[in-house]
């Protein structure tokens, strides 16, 4: 069993802890695994849910009660994260939904976007995503062209977004978008977009490779008035705004990486225990034992490390510079670690019906989506080269 080599990990060990890993655990047994293949035919999981979600408590887990969170803090949505990734349930968003863009509103959001947004998001009632790709920028995200026009007392929102995760099923969107376009205040601001408002449409779900049952599309804005109020933060922080909070997004992926390891090695250790090829398990050979003794390895280095970040983001501490080698990491570990673990299915692995396959699918995008890993390497060298890329920029300035 993996979890007799696994260290004993101290920050999910409370009484607390457990009796909510239960209640997740029983929450994905009863209400979405057999939904699973209905979700994938549709490309999108049923509204009903995230209302069960929210009314177990699962939806922005460490948001404050006053505003309908569970005011827990962040180690619980990371064991959500880590659990609905070890069964392969890819489907829901609900981590975007509530490590990230609850987060955004209740740091920098006014009083009246909290008591708005929050409640109906912790209760599932509402659906957010965050749209920041655009079809020509994604890694280059100073470069986006959403452009929002001030006319007073609301902004004229022309562009499109892509790739927008929960985009279809989403009842508000924080949209990155620039103002002050052609004047010295030029900058990107955040919106928070009703789907409501006029001239607001979206485009049906991709067919992607994998996450199959999480709806990604494009959103439309044509003329969309937004009022002032719906400004997140002030007109020209967005940028700074977003590489702030990316840490605790990056993070999330990286959760999701670990918990999807974990559960690809616990899926193949019973596979391989009792299918048998020349008269005898095919755990007995020496190959099979090697290759999950490594992965079971990878996924112990990762676990320690992660569990750091964790609780690193309660104080707040959790650097950019970490999360990105959390994030690039850990997903490139998993990549690794299922791919082992198909191999070792045989030509099961390569099945839809073995959960096996839809792990390997999904995993695939890790590497790529919240900031590719080449663009986490990049962050991480600017730490390391911190002093050298400020004195070449001070010479620039000369
Ligand atoms: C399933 C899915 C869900 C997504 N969900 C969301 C979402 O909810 N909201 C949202 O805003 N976006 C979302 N995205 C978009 C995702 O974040 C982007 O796809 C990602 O940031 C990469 O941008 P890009 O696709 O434009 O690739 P590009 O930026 O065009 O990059 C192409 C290649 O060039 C490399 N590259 C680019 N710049 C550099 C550099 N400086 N140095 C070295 N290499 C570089 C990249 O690493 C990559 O390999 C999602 C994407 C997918 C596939």
């Amino acid at each position: 069993m993996l979890q007799n080599v696994l260290l004993k990990r101290a920050i999910y060990a409370s009484e607390e802890h457990k009796m909510m890993q239960q209640m997740i655990q029983d929450f994905i047994k009863n209400d979405m695994l057999e939904q699973m293949d209905e979700w994938e035919e549709k490309g999108m999981v049923s509204r009903e849910v995230w209302e069960r979600a929210g009314a177990l408590g699962l939806l922005c887990i460490d948001m404050p009660e006053k505003y309908g969170g569970s005011g827990l803090d962040f180690s619980f949505s990371a064991l959500f994260v880590e659990e609905l990734n070890r069964e392969g349930v890819t489907g829901p968003g609900f981590s975007l939904h509530s490590d990230i863009v609850a987060p955004y509103l209740l740091k920098y959001g006014t009083e009246s976007q909290k008591q708005k947004y929050l409640p109906l998001m912790a209760s599932g009632k509402m659906i957010t995503s965050i749209g920041m790709t655009e079809p020509n920028c994604g890694s280059d995200l100073k470069a986006i062209k959403t452009n929002a026009v001030d006319k007073g007392d609301h902004y004229v929102v022309n562009g499109q977004k892509t790739f927008i995760t929960n985009g279809y099923m989403c009842d508000m969107a924080i949209v990155a978008v620039k103002t002050n376009v052609g004047t010295p205040k030029e900058g990107v601001s955040l919106l928070l977009m009703e789907s409501e408002m006029e001239g607001f449409e979206k485009g049906i779900p991709f067919k992607k490779i994998g996450l199959k049952a999480q709806d990604t599309c494009e959103l439309f804005f044509d003329n969309v008035k937004v009022p002032k109020e719906n400004l997140l933060g002030e007109e020209g922080i967005g940028f700074k705004i977003m590489m702030t909070e990316l840490a605790r997004e990056r993070l999330a992926v990286a959760l999701a990486a670990i918990g999807g390891a974990q559960g690809a090695i616990e899926k193949t250790i019973a596979y391989t225990t009792t299918r048998t090829a020349f008269n005898q398990p095919i755990a007995g050979f020496q190959n099979t034992q090697f290759k999950l003794a490594e992965c079971a390895t990878q996924l112990q280095l990762h676990q320690s490390f992660l569990d750091g970040c964790t609780a690193l983001v309660a104080t707040h501490q959790l650097t950019a510079e970490s999360a990105s080698m959390a994030k690039y990491s850990a997903t490139e570990m998993h990549g690794k670690v299922v791919d082992e673990c198909l191999q070792l299915f045989g030509g099961y692995g390569y099945m839809w019906d073995y959960p096996i396959a839809r792990m390997y699918a999904d995993n695939r995008v890790a590497r790529i989506y919240a900031g590719t890993n080449e663009i986490m390497k990049v962050l991480i060298a600017r730490g390391l080269f911190k002093e050298l890329f400020e004195q070449m920029r001070a010479e620039e300035k000369k």
